[in-house]
């Protein structure tokens, strides 16, 4: 079926392209009888044998050039990477190929490589065709996959702000730079070289102010020894994207567990309590009501609309939480850890994108390869969205 298909479309081709050219002298000797033997070895699946003939019309036949081009084409779709890369070559090692042909098979050459796996061999040609003007964006383009594949950011960097474009890959340039600088900050902070990562993940904030990711790293590394800055930055975050709301409160909390330090804590989760349309979050309740006072806990409870559902039950286990407390003396991280055995805290993380759900925070999306666009998703909120989109 497959290899029908790619008859179909190699015959649709040839013809489209016999119709359309400018008839060369040869033209009339296409469809000979060599090609249809051909076809019917492409038919039998004797491929091999199919290709010597395409190799041999090659040899006397220059418009069968395209088709092969073509044929190349599809069976880098198909996966089958090795044929393409020999049809490439062999057109390639004809020494009568014209300038533009020529350009054309590297260039199919270069994304046979590159879907191969072969990333030194693709980058080369794409590099040397990204010379000519009409190959620039499209060579650039492939180039900062493979850069992006191969971890290489200073190289991506380099090629992106080489480039005259907003856009690339259908990516904003300056989030995609900021990503880069952030890929950057995290090899140093892996290193243990903190005043790098930082320095790095501020420029990468300064690249694109709305860089969710520069602000999170930011507030992790600060929070080994400044954690007034900290959770400036992780305030920044919930700001900047309230589907973190719950997520970043959690560590928040698990900062102030670490440092025992919950007086500044208090007052950024008064903070976020307050920010317009945060949805309710167990945690600061049970922070206000523990650190503070019933009032203020009930008074942040009361803002929320009891009437709607999905509050109404995480409001109604909240308090059933709180009640199995008795201890007057037990402190508020014990509170939590009960509330989270009734509610578990877990997080989904999901592509707004493509949808895509996975386990763990991802920057880039692993499925459509579209940064920044994962949120944490609590099992609240999968709740919540199950209901909306119902
Ligand atoms: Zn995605």
């Amino acid at each position: 079926m497959i290899y029908a298909l790619i008859i179909i479309t190699v015959i649709i081709l040839s013809s489209a392209y016999l119709y359309y050219k400018p008839k060369p002298k040869t033209t009339k000797n296409i469809f000979n009888a060599e090609y249809y033997r051909g076809l019917n070895y492409l038919l039998n699946n004797e491929e091999d044998k199919a290709f010597k003939i395409f190799a041999a019309l090659m040899d006397v036949d220059s418009s069968t050039i395209e088709t092969h081009l073509a044929l190349g084409g599809l069976y880098r779709k198909r996966g089958e990477f090795d044929k393409a890369i020999l049809i490439h070559q062999n057109l390639l090692s004809r020494p009568t190929l014209e300038i533009e042909l020529k350009n054309q098979a590297l260039y199919e050459l270069a994304k046979d490589f590159h879907s191969a796996g072969l990333y030194d061999r693709s980058e080369k040609i794409f590099k040397n065709l990204s010379e000519i003007k009409s190959y620039k964006e499209s060579c650039s383009e492939h180039l900062l996959k493979i850069y992006e594949v191969t971890k290489d950011w200073e190289k991506a960097i380099e090629l992106v702000k080489s480039m005259d474009t907003i856009f690339i890959n259908n990516q904003q340039t300056s989030p995609l730079l900021a990503q880069y600088y952030c890929e950057i900050s995290d090899l140093y902070n892996n290193q243990n070289q903190t005043e790098k990562a930082i320095a790095i993940s501020k420029k990468a904030l300064k690249t694109n102010p709305e860089c969710i990711r520069a602000n999170y790293q930011l507030a992790k590394y600060y929070s080994r020894n400044d954690i007034r800055i900290s959770v400036q930055y992780y305030y920044s975050v919930i700001i900047q994207n309230k589907n973190f709301g719950q997520y970043i409160v959690g560590q928040i909390i698990s900062l102030a567990k670490e440092l025992k330090n919950s007086g500044m804590i208090l007052k950024i989760l008064t903070t976020v309590s307050e920010i317009k349309d945060m949805p309710f979050i167990p945690d600061i309740y049970f922070f206000l009501l523990y650190e503070k006072d019933k009032d203020t806990a009930m008074t942040y409870i009361n803002f929320f609309d009891r009437a709607d559902l999905v509050n109404n039950f995480i409001i109604t286990h909240t308090l059933a939480s709180t009640e199995e407390q008795t201890d007057a003396d037990s402190i508020i991280y014990d509170l939590v850890n009960s509330y989270k055995n009734i509610f578990s805290s877990r997080y989904f993380f999901i592509c707004n994108n493509c949808g895509y759900k996975s386990n763990e925070l991802n920057w880039i999306c692993p499925s459509c390869n579209t940064w920044e666009t994962i949120v944490p998703k609590s099992v609240v909120d999968m709740m919540e969205d199950g209901r909306s989109s119902e």
